[in-house]
């Protein structure tokens, strides 16, 4: 289905999984077997990541196809123009089309990290609301765009000029906002107020990360700029050489966030998954909205 028409059940949130194209021929049939176990949760469709370096960009599109046809689950193709000239970008948004998807999250993305002396390309879109306009000149994309409950490290703390940011991709044509991963839900709750007062009226989706080991989440939090909260970093350190404990530690703590969520009339919730799928299957359960 097209993101445009998710999001509209009362009865039944809509969930969808984030992965990441391995790089490998074995990582993609691992990837292909964890998908089967995933269709256990009933996805509204399956999101694969663009790349930042260019290695795996071609990855992203092929794996989008792959993943469509053999799991018959919808996907979101992510796209990002980072070091990418325009017509790179439109070639790419044309290779999506061609490959019969139509659900596409706009990103800027970020200077690859192991590039120190990275430089813009000089005929590329420079910000993710001309890619939201690009692609939505259009009709067969529906345009989903990332939002940050903990504000973008790149507005500097203001959160007017990041919710600002934020209505000009939806006003450029987004039509639904997936989040940045939190790990307190005052986070989300504030955000939302402030994305309303602003006028936006599109679904906002959070993206749920369970913590998989204490040094990916405190890798991962330091990379996006979210807050490992006082009693979570606590815990944390009882897992430290124990990564089972941390996976099911995060398993409780995002079936708690999950579960306030819910409550609250969130439409969906968009799980980073990281190419696994123990925790997201066992949240879910917790949540009695696994089908088997
Ligand atoms: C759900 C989700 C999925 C993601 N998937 C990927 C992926 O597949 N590949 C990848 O590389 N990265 C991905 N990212 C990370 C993303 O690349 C980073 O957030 C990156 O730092 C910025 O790209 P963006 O499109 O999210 O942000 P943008 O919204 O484009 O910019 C981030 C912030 O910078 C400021 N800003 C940017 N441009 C302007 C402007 N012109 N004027 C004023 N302010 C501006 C605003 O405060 C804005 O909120 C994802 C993030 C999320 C939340």
């Amino acid at each position: 289905m097209r993101l445009d028409r998710l999001y509209q059940s009362r009865q039944k949130p809509d969930i969808s999984i984030e992965l990441f194209p391995p790089k490998t021929p074995e990582g993609i049939s691992k990837l292909f077997e964890t998908v089967e176990r995933l269709k256990a949760v009933n996805p509204v469709f399956f999101s694969v990541t663009f790349g930042a370096g260019g290695s795996t960009r071609d990855l992203t599109i092929d794996l989008c196809r792959k993943l469509k046809e053999s799991s018959g689950v919808e996907v979101m193709c992510h796209l990002n123009i980072v070091g990418q000239s325009r017509e790179e970008t439109t070639a790419n948004l044309q290779k999506i089309k061609a490959s019969g998807i139509y659900n596409l999250l706009a990103l800027r993305g970020d200077p690859p990290q192991d590039q120190p002396n990275f430089k813009p390309h000089p005929d590329g879109f420079d910000s993710s609301y001309q890619l939201v306009e690009e692609a939505g000149k259009d009709p067969w994309f529906s345009i989903g765009v990332s939002g940050f409950p903990e504000i973008h490290p790149d507005a500097k703390g203001n959160r007017a000029d990041d919710i600002a940011y934020l209505k000009k991709k939806v006003d450029a044509g987004a039509c639904v906002i997936f989040t940045q991963l939190f790990l307190d839900n005052r986070f989300f709750f504030e955000f939302l107020d402030f994305v309303r007062k602003a006028g936006i009226s599109v679904p906002v989706i959070p993206g749920i990360l369970p913590i998989l080991s204490a040094a990916q989440i405190r890798r991962f939090t330091a990379l996006c700029g979210s807050t490992i909260p006082a009693d979570v970093a606590k815990n944390l350190e009882k897992y430290e050489t124990d990564d089972a404990g941390a996976a099911e530690y995060g398993v409780e703590l995002a079936t708690r966030q999950c579960s306030e969520l819910l409550k609250s009339g969130v439409p969906g919730l968009h799980f980073y998954a990281l190419n696994r799928d123990a925790s997201v299957r066992k949240i879910l359960t917790n949540l009695r909205l696994k089908t088997e």
